[in-house]
């Protein structure tokens, strides 16, 4: 099995987080409370103020972390029994899983640099939704 993702670039300064105790994640939540815009930063160093929300990195890693990804995309079946109302809900659904695959698929974050080179398109643009983003494929995108 892979090794779940490691490392990330900052969407503020574009410098590596190398360890996931300095990262940190914002994001934002418009008038109809729909959270938008997640980022992954370093910790105070990158933080910005005109961000709503923001949690540590790590709490979006793992099987728990997964459990917290579908947290914004689900109330599960429980709340649902007794019709209670999510506080998350995703405003652009390809955003946040642009988030989720960097956070949970291993060579994501490192791959993501390179999809709008013109090998990867040239190679990847005909293939599914799917295989482009299974880890093996995105190791190949990351040496292109
Ligand atoms: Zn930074």
């Amino acid at each position: 099995m892979d090794k779940p993702p490691e490392y990330w670039y900052c969407d503020v300064c574009g410098y590596i987080i190398e360890n996931v105790s300095d990262g940190y994640v914002i994001w934002n939540t418009n008038d109809e409370l729909k959270c938008f815009d997640f980022k992954i930063i370093h910790q105070i160093k990158c933080d910005s103020k005109s961000y709503l929300s923001s949690t540590a990195l790590n709490h979006f890693l793992g099987v728990n972390g997964l459990v917290y990804l579908t947290s914004f995309l689900s109330i599960g079946p429980i709340k649902k029994i007794t019709c209670q109302g999510s506080s998350k809900v995703i405003l652009n659904i390809d955003e946040f899983v642009d988030f989720i695959r960097r956070v949970q698929i291993p060579y994501y974050e490192e791959a993501r640099r390179k999809f709008a080179k013109f090998g990867v398109i040239e190679n990847y643009s005909d293939s599914s939704e799917v295989s482009p983003y299974f880890p093996d494929i995105l190791k190949i995108i990351t040496e292109m």
